[in-house]
């Protein structure tokens, strides 16, 4: 604090001087400008910019230097004092968590694989000095067996859309225009054959509705990006759905607009019951928290995850290490979610098994889905908890959507929610999500740090 002022009041005198240094070289400028010779012009034009970039300087010394020694005791010490929480060494850990998930391949849940990445989890809560419990807890899981679309002999490999029914048929495909709003579908004839229409705009499951209710038996959807789609219905539809890629699909919508064609629709596809595994980490004895920290430590099939979700679930452990010693630590559970990607299954697991008095005990559950990708931090969820962020940072953007993620059970319940979010990048859900920022990173914990030590501590 004492070497801020003294800095602060050296700076001022070295400005002083600069400034009186200034004015000498303004008046300068300003006889030197009276000239005006057209061949000098480009000299002149200099001159004039030198002239406004020098009153610029000159206002922003007069106004600025005064304002910056008044205020700046109080901002160093917020910079100061976040400092001593996180050192370097700390920082360097949360990179690692990221890289050893990472390193484990697809994190799907119902896999082998979500036995070390919980081990690992469970060994590192343990080093910070907290007790785990493992909840475990059983669904049925979506799995793709391999389903194709053949015409005229050759085979297409495609994706069973997550959610869809199983099925294997004979018919005609019909190109539906557009997207396939039920004014699309009202445009041509689908009754018992198989649709084809393109990906985007609204979503998969009204897609299939529209198809169903028009007469359709069985609906492919093209990719309108590059790759594979891995999507989910999300509802319960009557018939079959396949995805192609643009590569697969597009050559084919071309064909049967000029020759009738049969396909045959393989959609090969099961459900079966897998067990998940939530992480709980807490200091030994805390049994009803004010805050949970959460995040989802599964990925999507094919994708290492890395900023979805390996990025939230290394936040919410690097939180838990810079406070294991301190008394918000005891107010707190931390907790890594299983099964996220197949449609929130932990986290509803959780509030499903706990008691409405733990619940009602909360003052807030954070939840950091993605925050190791894109500058701009933002923050959704429940009002109060969103204006009280911006308040303690205004550097934050307070999002309104409240996003499909593992706060959402929470909030079903009643429970007041945040969710920290660095919104859509590239790699999302695909083999490229490999890397994350590790400023960013310390960015996410300084901030949820800071807010959940200040809501616990509020009345
Ligand atoms: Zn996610």
């Amino acid at each position: 604090m004492l070497f801020i002022k003294t800095l602060n009041y050296a700076s001022y005198m070295c400005f002083s001087l600069l400034f009186v240094h200034c004015s000498l070289v303004l008046r300068f400028l300003t006889v030197s400008t009276k000239v005006t010779n057209t061949k000098f012009q480009s000299i002149l034009l200099l001159n004039k910019q030198a002239k406004l970039w020098l009153q610029t300087a000159l206002v922003a010394v007069l106004v600025g230097l005064p304002t910056a020694c008044f205020a700046q005791p109080n901002r160093a010490r917020v910079v100061i004092q976040s400092q001593s929480v996180v050192n370097a060494q700390e920082s360097n850990r949360t990179f690692a968590d990221v890289q050893a998930l990472v390193n484990l391949g697809p994190r799907v849940a119902g896999t082998p694989v979500m036995e070390k990445a919980s081990a690992y989890l469970i060994e590192e809560y343990r080093k910070a000095g907290y007790v785990t419990e493992v909840q475990t807890f059983t669904y049925p899981k979506f799995q793709d067996l391999g389903s194709n679309l053949t015409v005229d002999g050759t085979t297409v490999e495609g994706k069973a859309l997550n959610g869809t029914i199983p099925g294997k048929l004979n018919a005609p495909l019909v190109v539906v225009p557009n997207v396939g709003r039920k004014a699309d579908f009202a445009a041509v004839n689908v009754k018992g054959a198989v649709a084809i229409v393109r990906r985007g705009e609204i979503r998969f499951s009204e897609k299939a509705k529209n198809a169903s209710a028009a007469g359709a038996v069985g609906l492919v959807i093209v990719n309108n990006q590059v790759g594979d789609v891995y999507g989910t219905l999300g509802e319960e539809v009557k018939i079959p759905v396949l995805a192609l890629s643009g590569k697969e699909g597009n050559p084919l919508i071309q064909r049967v607009q000029s020759v009738p064609l049969n396909v045959n629709l393989n959609v090969n596809a099961q459900r079966r019951v897998v067990t998940g595994r939530n992480i709980i980490a807490h200091l030994a004895g805390v049994t009803a928290p004010k805050i949970i920290l959460g995040g989802h430590y599964d990925s999507v099939p094919g994708s290492p995850g890395a900023n979805d979700n390996a990025s939230g679930t290394a936040v919410v452990l690097a939180v838990a290490r810079n406070l294991s010693s301190t008394p918000t630590a005891r107010q707190a559970w931390f907790i890594a979610f299983d099964a996220e990607e197949d449609g929130l299954h932990g986290s509803r697991a959780f509030v499903n098994k706990a008691q409405s008095q733990f619940l009602s005990g909360l003052k807030a559950m954070i939840n950091f889905d993605m925050v190791g990708v894109n500058d701009q931090l933002g923050i959704g969820g429940t009002s109060s908890l969103t204006k009280f962020a911006r308040n303690l940072d205004p550097q934050v953007k307070i999002f309104g959507s409240f996003g499909g993620s593992d706060h959402a059970p929470f909030a079903n319940k009643g429970v007041p929610v945040m969710f920290f979010y660095r919104g859509q990048e590239p790699n999302y859900h695909t083999p490229n999500d490999k890397n994350v920022d590790l400023k960013l990173l310390n960015e996410t914990t300084q901030v949820a740090q800071n807010i959940v030590k200040q809501i616990v501590n509020a009345n």
